[in-house]
């Protein structure tokens, strides 16, 4: 098979998501008062109306209805004042009622969108954009100094209820293929879920695993769900098509399943791309189907061939009433809009000085905003209750020394690097560690970012000091001390060490001032040794040139 590039530089990939959650935070189902809890004992969170049994009459769930206007509000979503439930007609054991209660073509959220912004190693996947300068816009994106921003369309938001969860006994991984039996239970069964669809407005894996990426944040940041993708309280399925470039009309998709990770959901795309390239060239056709992931054999199965909306007999729900939203309802969850990742940003650029690239992959994890945030703390003694206080008007921020000032100034743009390399590589390599918990106190990171500020230490031995103070547990101030590390940034003495290195090669000073100013390299590396790596190299550079200029 071609590789991604290759099969890019011919066709374009037409990518749309649609993701499921659940809103595993609230207490109870979407229409009846069963508790949710992920992990209880079979069966036991069940009652007539989740199992549809006859008679048995659904209550929608308030707060249920509260958390899809807060997901709609926070993805630019239209909220719908009036909606309706309906019944999507399915025989299949895992939904006792044989139907899935579901909204129809109103739903609560509609006409949404959320920006993308793609940079690094992320928009290398992105054809043609080596030929566009930063500001340029072409289709739904916009090029821009590291990368480019893509407008991303969502369809709508609507909510409906999960299914019951099937476990199949004897096959393979639990797969039905091969089962001798399947097991049920109903405890999700009725879990208010909420789906979101895309346009299909998405062009590559990267585009499509950041977006993901993004809302996921987002769901984090409403606290409407717990958004795992391993326990399967967030879930996305791709479609994919794909069409010649410069073709304006959409080729027929496939739909990808069991995308339960971020890299699942981009390496299946990548794949089903490469594939659906390679039918297309032997002279092939796409059949509209639903295909499964395979992430051990890197390759993706045919499940089944597409249903049609018809087979569903989808019809208004004669149990509930048609759903009116009132403008206070609406005005009163607005007010419980936090602080989302875009805002954030935004602000870290506005009031820390940090570049676009830092404040955007600063909020792409809770722990990179924690962390960060809570340096920030440390430094000016405002903590983030009171900015979020602050932004809602409640309470003015405390004004800031100069002094602390000019510290935020200083210290914030090594704490973002601090952040994103250092302790971003330690927490990938440690999944389960828990940063509040671990030896590097919002204290310690910044007495170490301000030792490198200060260029007390190198950056080479800021390196050596993280991974002291996680192994050692004690204050980088006292490492430094200990390791005899500190960088000499006194010039009387280092000026003593350069003297005495060019007093020794005679020869090569006179070649340096002959002309060979390659040199200068040499005396550095000399000065280093002399002072056993301590020398604060951008000053003996400094020195040494001033004394052979
Ligand atoms: P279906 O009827 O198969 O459910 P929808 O029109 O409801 O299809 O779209 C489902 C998802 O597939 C949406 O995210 C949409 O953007 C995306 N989609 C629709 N048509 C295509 C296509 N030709 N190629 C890729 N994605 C598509
Ligand atoms: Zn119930
Ligand atoms: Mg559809």
């Amino acid at each position: 098979m071609k590789t991604l590039e290759e099969v890019l530089n011919d066709w374009e990939a037409v990518i749309g998501l649609e993701i499921h959650t659940e809103l595993t935070t609230l207490k109870t189902k979407m229409f009846c008062g069963c508790k949710l809890e992920f992990g209880a004992e079979p069966n036991t969170h069940v009652c007539p109306v989740c199992l549809g049994l006859p008679g048995a009459l659904p209550v929608p769930n308030k707060a249920a209805i509260q958390s899809i206007v807060l997901a709609g509000l926070a993805t630019n979503c239209d909220i719908e004042k009036h909606s309706m439930f309906y019944r999507k007609n399915y025989m299949y054991p895992d939904m006792a009622k044989n139907f899935q209660t579901t909204q129809g073509p109103v739903a609560f959220c509609m006409r949404g969108h959320l920006d993308l912004a793609v940079d690094g190693k992320a928009a290398g996947e992105r054809h043609g954009l080596d030929s566009l300068e930063p500001g340029d816009a072409v289709e739904n994106i916009e090029r821009t100094d590291d990368g480019y921003v893509a407008h991303v369309g969502i369809t709508r938001i609507h909510m409906e209820e999960d299914a019951g969860k099937m476990i199949h006994i004897g096959g393979d991984e639990g797969r039905i293929a091969g089962a001798t039996h399947s097991l049920v239970d109903y405890n999700r069964a009725g879990t208010p879920l909420i789906e979101l669809v895309t346009e299909p407005d998405l062009r590559t894996p990267e585009e499509a695993r950041l977006f993901m990426q993004k809302l996921r944040q987002i769901f984090l940041a409403l606290n409407i769900s717990d958004c795992s993708m391993e326990e399967g309280s967030m879930r996305c399925d791709g479609n994919i098509s794909l069409r010649r470039r410069g073709a304006t009309k959409l080729g027929v998709k496939t739909e990808l399943k069991n995308l339960n990770s971020f890299k699942s959901l981009h390496d299946g795309l990548q794949y089903e791309i490469c594939r659906q390239a390679q039918v297309l060239e032997e002279g092939g056709q796409i059949y509209q189907e639903t295909r499964h992931w395979d992430p051990s054999q890197k390759r993706t199965i045919v499940m089944r061939v597409k249903e049609t909306a018809d087979d569903y007999r989808l019809f208004p729900e004669p149990d509930l009433a048609p759903y009116d939203l009132t403008d206070e309802f609406i005005e009163n969850v607005r007010e419980k809009l936090p602080e989302l990742p875009d805002q954030k940003a935004a602000r870290y650029q506005r009031d820390f000085g940090l570049s676009a690239y830092d404040a955007n992959h600063l909020v792409e994890h809770r722990f990179t905003v924690g962390f960060f945030e809570s340096g920030i703390t440390e430094i000016t003694g405002i903590t983030p209750e009171q900015v979020r206080a602050a932004e809602k008007g409640e309470a003015a921020l405390p004004k800031l020394s100069k002094e602390t000032r000019k510290r935020l100034e200083k210290l914030a743009k090594p704490l973002a690097n601090l952040t994103l390399n250092d302790v971003s590589a330690y927490v990938n390599a440690n999944p389960d560690v828990d940063l509040a918990q671990s030896p590097l106190t919002p204290k310690r990171a910044i007495e170490l970012v301000e030792l490198l500020a200060d260029d007390v230490i190198s950056s080479k031995q800021a390196k050596e000091v993280f991974q002291a103070v996680l192994d050692e547990d004690k204050d980088p101030n006292a490492i430094v001390e200990e390791r005899g590390m500190k960088q000499v940034s006194d010039t009387g003495a280092l000026e003593a060490v350069v003297d005495e290195v060019l007093a020794a090669h005679p020869d090569k000073v006179e070649q340096y001032r002959g002309g060979k100013t390659g040199l200068l390299g040499f005396f550095v590396g000399q000065c280093m040794k002399a002072t056993r790596g301590q020398g604060n190299p951008k000053l003996l550079n400094q020195l040494i040139a001033k004394k052979l200029g």
